[in-house]
């Protein structure tokens, strides 16, 4: 009897597929496992798995539970995919090693200041307020090429950009309108796709997919 796969070999494979479909490389889409509210027992068995990005939304959950995972997986990637708040912003350049959710003025100040202060300059993708909410965190698309040109005078490493849609309606719009925005504004990563519908973002150029649920079941 074959051995029934595990919940990370399936989203591998959904990964592989989508990626064949849309004539992709798998290695050009980069799977992070979003381990919020999940305890290290629950995490432990991904990382010995082989995963190695994870992706958390607080700092201090994040300062919990992954010091002492990085000591037995050096390899592994820590991604801040949450609100940020400035005067956070040290810490979380000390802990991760990339930010999603860069996403006004402020903030980038802030986390310019972390960099020279830390000497770490860990890449940063611009989340967009991508269907416009009045409740969503995200750059409003009318600042994006403001705030755009003040990472680069500041030399923050911009990875790309990152967003989350509105819910319960189809995302394919918002994530080609985000391959849009990448695209005319010369960046290569785009961080878009959850659970629910990481293969249409994968049609849509997805550079790095985030993933909770459907690793780890229910928050
Ligand atoms: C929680 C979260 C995810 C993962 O969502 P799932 O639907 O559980 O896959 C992805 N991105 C962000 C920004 C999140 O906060």
């Amino acid at each position: 009897m074959e051995k029934s796969a595990t919940p990370l070999e399936h989203i591998r494979e959904s990964i592989a597929r989508a990626c064949r479909i849309a004539r992709r490389k798998t290695e050009d889409v980069t799977l992070i496992a979003i381990s919020k509210t999940k305890p290290v027992e629950a995490i432990m068995p991904l990382l010995e798995q082989g995963q190695i990005h994870f992706g958390e939304n607080r700092v201090q959950e994040a300062q919990d539970k992954w010091p002492t995972l990085r000591e037995q997986f050096p390899e592994l990637r820590l991604h801040c995919v949450g609100q940020l708040q400035s005067n956070k912003a040290e810490d979380a350049v000390q802990l991760f090693d990339c930010i999603h959710s860069l996403d006004r003025p402020s903030l980038l100040k802030a986390l310019a200041k972390a960099f020279d202060k830390t000497g770490r300059r860990i890449p940063c993708f611009v989340q967009v307020n991508i269907g416009t909410e009045d409740q969503k965190g995200g750059c409003a698309i009318a600042d994006l090429p403001a705030l755009l040109e003040q990472a680069r005078d500041a030399d923050v490493p911009l990875a790309g950009l990152m967003c989350v849609p509105p819910a319960d309606i189809e995302p394919a719009p918002f994530f080609a309108l985000l391959d849009k925005l990448a695209r005319d504004h010369g960046l290569d990563g785009r961080s878009m796709g959850m659970s629910g519908d990481f293969e249409t973002a994968i049609q849509l150029g997805a550079t790095h997919v985030r993933v909770g649920t459907a690793l780890f079941g229910e928050r």
